[in-house]
């Protein structure tokens, strides 16, 4: 007979094979094709033009894998139509570097092997009553929203939901957004649970992901929790998804296959026909919108652990208090942050930007140090004793000469953390204080840094973003916002909802056990409504405000947006190719075609890029159209061209 196979490589259609074995749609076999074999998947149609060019090959083998179901190749097919990805992509996320596992049997799942404690945790009221509205499901897909300060034990809920299901004897899925969470995570499962989850990210080894996939296909393992990738595992009952902090932006995979896990949650939510929980301080717009158009259900946490307040704000102008030149730290700051000290409390200095300059120049000949690689320019890491692009990882040393004579003279311009850390050093001399910051804290000494800042042994911290991400340091209680200036979004219209996602997630970190807590934002911006609004106890008030904006210049969530970046190591040509693919896809594709214009970082890694967005009414039409005439569309060799479909980041 013969049988469609989609095959995990960039083709958008099944090959027609033949065989000789008895196959279903969702077995996983192995094909010649080429010089090379294959595994794929008979899937559930037929290419739609048929080509008889080739002589149609046989099955070579069926794998011992349970076969994939049907509901899951529909919501492969769609994800591969939505977010214009070829189906053999789309297949590929789903196989272990191309191959399906043959069954793994015996001890190695001892370990994962269900036997749920009884706990002692006895939930709040309110927590009940979260529980209550969040198991209203039927076992049918919806999506319920749990929404809670941070602190306020919204974990704790969703694991009694996730318990329920697994005790019917279903499969769960809990994502989380940044891996380096998942071994604080792990251990605050195991505690209320009593077993081991299987644990899955880009970082973990080979043959542990062969025993994972093979354990998940065969329901021998009940939980996974993992990154962005894990949702592709083949479970075999999934019975629930949990997409913990759902607006965290990391869930949108930026480069390779682009897609944003939590939206493709949703929708393998909704083809298994099984509840999602969103999980959530403050709610993405896009969720946001979902609720308030009530097609997500809505539960909220208001008290915090031990009723502990938010922490309070405080604006320090520095118009009016005097910065000393090269220090970034006012004295208004400095007693503040005493009479914390004094107190025993951990202080947090908050700068996005690692490193320890972003900005040299020499004053002889005025010229700065910027990427030979990338339109950006080269941080300054001191530790390191080197220049870094945070681009593309270009590197080099601190040491040039003027054109006419001698030596560079340089200046270091701005601060990054590591020159905030030697200005804080000089003025608590006698204080352990640590960076925080994927250059520090993405080592193996970094569980022992974590340790320690737990214990209280580190009394100052100076931290980037990364620090926001749900950690949880029991002392702090102060956190000084170095330099909050909201007007650099440009660009970006995410850039005030990412702002509030920040310094809401920011401030979470401060004040956990019920001690007063108070964050300090130094600025110079006298508009300070801004802070006001994005500080605000209510986010819900901001998000109005938002979501308005959003909705008078159509922005998604209104519309939809797709952008297109084409890139190439020849300027010219390049802008000439953008302006002609502008011209043939323009009338044909259902939306407005903006630009194209450079983009923000017009050099990236040598490329030159060129940005176009189109945006129209959200519907796969709009996909659709887009396929069709790209397809007919030939670049010249070595201009590429990217789809990011609801785009996150505009750089
Ligand atoms: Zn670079
Ligand atoms: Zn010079």
């Amino acid at each position: 007979m013969k049988v469609p196979i989609l095959l995990p490589n960039i083709f958008n259609y099944p090959f027609t094979y033949n065989s000789d074995l008895k196959l279903g749609v969702g077995d996983y076999v192995v094909v010649p094709f080429g010089k090379s074999k294959l595994t794929g998947v008979v899937w559930d149609d037929f290419e739609k033009k048929n080509n008889k060019n080739f002589a149609i090959k046989k099955v070579l083998k069926k794998i011992d894998v349970p076969p994939l179901k049907k509901n899951i190749i529909k919501f492969l097919n769609w994800f591969s139509e939505y977010n214009m990805i070829p189906k053999g992509m789309a297949l590929k996320l789903l196989l272990l570097s191309s191959n399906a596992i043959e069954r793994i049997s015996g001890k190695v799942y001892d370990q994962f092997k269900i036997d749920i404690k009884q706990n002692k945790i006895e939930l709040s009221k309110e927590q009940k009553r979260c529980l209550k509205k969040m198991n209203i499901s039927n076992g049918k897909f919806r999506v319920h929203v749990l929404q809670g300060t941070t602190g306020s034990g919204k974990t704790m809920v969703y694991f009694e939901s996730l318990k329920e299901i697994i005790n019917k004897g279903f499969q769960g899925l809990i994502l989380l957004p940044e891996i380096g969470l998942t071994g604080q995570f792990q251990n605050k499962f195991i505690e209320f649970f009593g077993f081991k989850p299987a644990v899955w990210h880009s970082g973990i080894t080979k043959k542990n992901k062969e025993i994972i996939w093979s354990g998940i296909a065969n329901d021998t393992i009940k939980v996974v929790i993992g990154a962005r990738s894990s949702l592709f595992l083949p479970f075999k009952k999934l019975g629930l998804i949990i997409v913990d902090e759902e607006h965290d932006q990391s869930y949108k995979q930026d480069e390779g296959v682009i897609y944003n896990a939590r939206d493709m949650a949703i929708s393998r939510a909704s083809f298994e026909n099984i509840p999602i929980n969103l999980i959530t301080a403050v709610p993405s717009i896009e969720t946001y919108d979902n609720i308030k158009k009530s097609k997500y259900s809505l539960s909220k946490l208001n008290q915090r652990y031990l009723n502990a307040a938010l922490p309070n704000y405080e604006i320090i102008n520095l118009n009016n208090t005097k910065l000393e030149s090269q220090s970034w730290i006012s004295k208004k700051v400095i007693e503040k942050v005493k009479l914390h000290l004094e107190k025993n409390d951990q202080v947090l200095f908050f700068l996005n930007r690692r490193g320890f300059s972003p900005h040299v120049l020499c004053k002889k000949c005025f010229s700065s140090y910027s990427c030979p690689n990338c339109s950006i320019n080269l941080v300054y890491h001191k530790k390191k004793q080197n220049l870094l692009c945070h681009y593309c990882g270009y590197k080099t040393l601190l040491n040039r000469d003027c054109s006419k004579e001698g030596k560079c003279d340089f200046i270091f311009s701005g601060p990054g953390v590591e020159r905030i850390s030697e200005e804080v050093k000089k003025i608590f001399p006698t204080k352990q204080t640590t960076i925080f910051s994927s250059d520090t804290m993405n080592k193996k000494s970094s569980l022992e840094i974590l340790e320690k800042i737990i214990n209280n042994e580190i009394q100052i911290l100076i931290g980037t973003q990364l620090i926001s991400k749900g950690f949880h340091f029991p002392n702090l209680n102060c956190i000084v916002v170095v330099d909050i200036d909201l007007s650099s979004q440009g660009h970006d219209l995410r850039g005030a909802e990412k702002n509030l996602q920040l310094y809401h997630q920011l401030s979470g970190r401060a004040g956990r056990t019920g001690k007063p807590a108070t964050v300090y934002f130094q600025t110079y911006n006298l508009d300070t409504k801004m802070i006001t609004d994005i500080t605000n106890k209510d986010p819900d008030i901001f998000l109005d405000k938002e979501l308005e904006i959003r909705r008078e210049n159509n922005l998604p969530p209104f519309q939809r947006f797709i952008a297109i970046i084409i890139t190439g190591s020849n300027e010219t040509e390049l802008e000439k190719e953008a302006y002609k693919f502008k011209g043939f896809i323009e009338g044909v594709v259902e939306g407005k075609i903006l630009g194209p214009v450079d983009a923000p970082i017009f050099r990236l890694k040598k490329m030159f890029r060129f940005r176009l967005l189109i945006r129209g009414r959200k519907s796969l039409k709009m996909q659709r159209s887009l396929a069709n005439v790209i397809a007919n569309f030939k670049f010249p060799a070595g201009i590429k061209l990217t789809v990011d479909v609801d785009p996150i980041n505009f750089n």
